[in-house]
């Protein structure tokens, strides 16, 4: 598949089985069609299983790439770089990936991180799949750009985030796909963050931790577990912990006292 004048085809990792590509507007090329596409949000979480959440406790520090062995599926191989992944915070719905939630408010996210040294912003990538689509931007205070990656201005409207002059933060919940082919039913905005270690321990001293529903882990929906439904299995291996709120809230409880 080839892009056009326009669009920037990235490829996929190779040898990975995966229904996606990925691909890059070019500077200046609006992902998101309409400004009435956006919804304003404040928070960004990470949320891990049970299992992971006790080894971060145990480490004292977030564990970059999950506790899980799993790499991050992208058209880029970042071999062992400690990469971290945060979505936008949804803590009233099902949430697919686990059951805590580390939760900070993107602004103090952005300046915990810009107190550390200059901070980039980069454009990693559209991943597009049959009907959705995932749009990352990465953030690093690596002023080496190891990836080459264009940088992303947030505050110009047309991007998967947009910042307004006011620090208001919004996210697109569709976007247009590869070559203007229609649009995706649903568009989820990711931060990969590419810190160092000691930074990942600064981070993790400020994040706040909450529970979240994954009662429909084993559900037969997309609402199923994404941890418990990839590798060797697939399909057919169940989440060992598809909980509601309450009974995570009780895990935790139980845990800080
Ligand atoms: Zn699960």
């Amino acid at each position: 598949m080839q892009g056009n004048d326009e669009d920037v085809y990235l490829g996929v990792q190779g040898g990975q089985a995966s229904s996606f590509f990925s691909w890059r507007p070019q500077s200046g090329s609006r992902l998101v069609p309409h400004n009435y596409n956006y919804l304003m949000f404040s928070d960004m979480s990470r949320v891990v299983h049970f299992e992971d959440y006790m080894t971060t406790l145990q480490n004292d520090t977030l564990i970059p790439n999950g506790t899980n062995g799993s790499r991050f599926l992208s058209h880029l191989n970042f071999g062992d770089d400690p990469l971290l992944c945060f979505g936008v915070s949804c803590p009233d719905q099902h949430n697919r990936y686990g059951n805590f939630s580390f939760t900070i408010g993107v602004n103090r996210l952005l300046s915990h991180l810009a107190s550390q040294g200059a901070l980039h912003v980069y454009f990693l990538e559209v991943m597009e799949f049959t009907k959705t689509s995932v749009s990352r931007i990465m953030l690093s205070t690596n002023p080496s750009n190891p990836y080459r990656l264009p940088l992303y201005d947030a505050s110009t409207v047309g991007g998967p985030w947009y910042r307004d002059q006011f620090g208001n933060n919004y996210h697109s919940h569709t976007t247009r796909r590869f070559n203007n082919a229609g649009l995706n039913q649903h568009n989820e905005l990711e931060f990969v963050l590419h810190l160092y270690p000691a930074q990942y321990h600064k981070l993790y001293e400020v994040l706040m931790v909450e529970a979240v529903d994954h009662n429909k882990a084993n559900h037969p929906s997309y609402r199923r577990c994404v941890k418990h439904r990839s590798g060797p299995g697939g399909l057919d291996k169940r989440c060992p912990t598809p909980w509601s709120r309450q009974v995570a809230e009780e895990y935790l409880r139980q845990l800080q006292d």
